[in-house]
């Protein structure tokens, strides 16, 4: 049957079969045991978790595990600095590493690749770095741990960096290479070159690194695992998620170029209340038809949003599902407690923004991770 999505690190479109890609890329389902375990140890479970937003991996069963034994891990993930500002889609992976980096005490890695958007012509370094420092400022408004995270800018921790890719580079070879992204004649050379780059990260700790990430990373980190027992390190472990629904229905996904389709971390939360008045609902195409015949949660976009972001009472999320489908809840008020949230998120994000701006040189320069890592040598081979 042909296929109805396309799904690259570059480019996800289409309506995605994730039970499908499970089997694809050969990686696990997190089932209930390893949920449990998780909770056991952290004491609660993160409802992207609880609700399997992450919903697969690779290895998480190991890192938890080798912890229950006392051996640390580490994280590592980042933000690709193509626009001036992220949008709700783009902060779920920091949301869970903030989370795991709190519940495990582990020191967490945020690589931010000005070179692989300039390669890939997404505009001239200087805009892209720009960009970059307002992503990382976004960033650290989550709330990571300054002394715990080192957030760095790839042409600026390439020194470091390079003597990691070096040796990883000698190891992918261009079929390599072209059969897991799919390069062609056109690309630059500096894309072929960046997956070995995207992969050095992955040898920062001798510990076992973790990586939360959207399932459209995993064939960089598919190849780190190919080779990392060639160094005789660990191959990396993964966490990984489904996307975000766009506003404007189950198969889109947000996306910065289309403004209508999300909710950036900067829009005015007058603006953001207004777009989440016009999402796409399960709801019928009136009052009474809704009275009569109920809603859909299962294809809401504000439902959605509840499940994933902004209900974490369960009781009180169920009960907004049994009231949409008997007819009990309308789509205008249920929109409209969405919108006040939504707003409320986006004023006090914004106000910790402003904090984050000072907190800057802490993360990326004089924070205890960071000193360590621009004082550290590597030599993987
Ligand atoms: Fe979606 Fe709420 Fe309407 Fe149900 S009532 S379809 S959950 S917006």
């Amino acid at each position: 049957m042909e296929k109805r999505y396309v799904l690259t690190p570059w480019e996800v479109k289409g309506k995605i079969d994730y039970k499908k890609l499970i089997e694809e890329f050969g990686v696990k389902e997190i089932d209930d045991e390893l949920l449990t375990k998780i909770k056991k140890i952290a004491g609660n479970l993160h409802i992207l978790l609880k609700r399997r937003f992450f919903y697969a991996h690779r290895d998480l069963d190991i890192v938890i595990d080798e912890y229950e034994k006392g051996k640390k891990f580490f994280l590592y993930t980042g933000v690709a600095p193509s626009r001036s500002t992220m949008h709700m889609g783009h902060i779920i992976p920091f949301i869970l590493t903030k989370w795991l980096q709190e519940s495990f005490g582990a020191n967490t890695y945020i690589m931010v690749p000005d070179d692989e958007k300039y390669w890939a012509k997404k505009g001239d370094l200087k805009s892209i770095r720009e960009f970059a420092i307002k992503n990382i400022k976004h960033v650290i408004a989550l709330g990571f741990d300054p002394d715990k995270t080192f957030i760095f800018l790839n042409t600026e921790y390439i020194k470091h960096l390079y003597e990691i890719a070096l040796p990883i580079a000698r190891y992918i070879n261009l079929s390599i290479a072209k059969a897991t992204f799919g390069f062609s004649g056109e690309t630059s050379v500096g894309l072929i070159f960046y997956p070995a780059l995207q992969i050095a990260p992955t040898f920062f700790e001798e510990n076992r690194c973790l990586i939360p990430c959207g399932i459209d990373q995993d064939p960089y980190f598919r190849l780190q695992r190919d080779i990392a027992e060639k160094f005789g390190k660990n191959k990396a472990a993964e966490i990984l998620s489904k996307f975000l629904w766009g506003l404007q229905g189950p198969d889109s996904k947000m996306s910065a170029s289309k403004p209508e389709t999300a909710i950036f971390l900067d829009d005015d939360p007058e603006i953001a209340k207004k777009k989440v008045m016009d999402a796409f609902t399960g709801g019928r195409a009136t009052i009474k038809e809704q009275r009569e015949k109920g809603g859909n949660p299962d294809i809401c976009c504000v439902y959605q949003l509840y499940y994933i972001l902004f209900e974490e009472d369960e009781k009180k999320l169920k009960e907004r599902y049994t009231m949409c489908k008997l007819g009990n809840l309308i789509c205008g008020d249920c929109k409209k407690e969405l919108a006040e949230r939504v707003a409320r998120f986006l004023k006090d994000h914004q106000r910790k923004l402003k904090e984050a701006e000072k907190k800057i040189d802490k993360f990326m320069y004089d924070g205890k991770l960071a000193q360590e890592m621009w004082n550290k040598r590597f030599k993987i081979v």
